[in-house]
């Protein structure tokens, strides 16, 4: 059984003299924001950091200081003492980086999914916190690493994207004084905005035509659904890596409490779940043996066409309607 206490995990980033930082797969703001302030953060500390990820970085977060940091996994040669899961709600979400995990001789987690189990060996997990970004910021606050403009601009980027910018019921008083103290300590709020929400390539405007046109709805307007192939990405000029936030469009429509999306993918049907509170999705994802938040989840359906993929999620669905 994995160790979970924040004292534990701490006193372990102060022993560690080498880290591997993982994000999770399919990457997104806040494993990429957490990954890249603490990793400029262990380094401004006189620590070695490399940082892996079993996935692609969204082009419109490649601006962040140190994103062309990131190996692959079959790119890791360098040694190091601790490996740390990195806004990653289960093991098998770090993707082919998981031996690279298992064969550290410290393993630590940092998280804030309500789903995660807790593996590896010592778990830092605040389940329900905003993002993991907060807990990265809590953590450098409490060893008293400096936050430089560098660092505060990557742990904005996660608070924002994990929140909604600021617009999720998980946005807390304590959420806006943290980003208050990462614009504080230099980190331009309009550059991470621009860059996240006003910079889109051309090729995310074509898969947004593409969603709004593959939008069904059931449920008199309450589920909202799209079906990606993998024909109508190449079409887009896109991969997985462009999908991030799309499942939300369905959820902006008046009368929608429940969205997915789903898309063809290498290793399966990957499935992205949103709700709007009160009502859930995780309780859904896990049924399908995947996981995440309240109103944000995912999973993975195997074997089975896009269709009968989308076709047993929305009947699931439509039953707890
Ligand atoms: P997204 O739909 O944006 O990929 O994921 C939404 C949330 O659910 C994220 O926090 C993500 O970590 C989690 N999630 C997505 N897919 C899976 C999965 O297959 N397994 C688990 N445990 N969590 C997932
Ligand atoms: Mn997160």
């Amino acid at each position: 059984m994995p160790i979970e206490s924040k004292d534990i995990w701490l006193q372990h980033i102060t022993t560690g003299q080498s880290f591997l930082l993982i994000s999770h797969v399919s990457p997104d703001g806040d494993t990429i924001g957490s990954v890249l302030g603490l990793r400029l953060a262990l380094l401004s500390i006189g620590k070695k950091v490399s940082i892996v990820c079993d996935g692609e970085i969204p082009s419109g977060m490649r601006f962040l200081t140190g994103s062309a940091a990131y190996l692959k996994p079959d790119q890791v040669t360098s040694s190091y003492d601790t490996a740390i899961a990195v806004d990653v709600s289960s093991p098998e979400l770090l993707g082919d980086a998981i031996s690279l995990f298992e064969k550290a001789s410290v393993q630590m987690v940092i998280d804030h999914h309500a789903t995660n189990p807790g593996f590896g060996e010592i778990c830092w997990i605040r389940r329900g916190e905003a993002a993991c970004c907060q807990i990265v910021y809590d953590a450098l606050r409490e060893l008293g690493i400096k936050l430089t403009s560098e660092i505060a601009e990557c742990l904005l980027l996660g608070l924002s994207t994990d929140t909604g910018h600021f617009q999720y019921s998980n946005t807390t008083a304590v959420t806006m004084e943290t980003a208050a103290d990462l614009v504080e300590s230099g980190a331009d709020i309009a550059k991470v905005t621009r860059y996240l929400y006003r910079s889109q390539p051309m090729k995310r405007v074509r898969l947004i035509k593409a969603v709004y046109q593959k939008m069904r709805f059931s449920c008199n307007g309450k589920i909202g659904l799209v079906e990606l192939s993998r024909e109508d990405m190449e079409q887009a000029g896109c991969t997985s890596a462009d999908l991030d936030g799309l499942v939300n469009l369905p959820l902006e429509i008046e009368g929608v409490r429940f969205a997915f999306l789903a898309s063809e993918r290498e290793k399966g049907i990957k499935i992205s779940l949103r709700a709007m509170e009160p009502d859930t999705v995780n309780d859904i994802a896990v049924q399908f043996g995947g996981g995440g938040h309240a109103q944000a989840a995912g999973c993975t359906l195997r074997g089975m066409s896009l269709q009968d993929a989308a076709e047993q999620v929305l009947k699931v669905l439509e039953a707890k309607i």
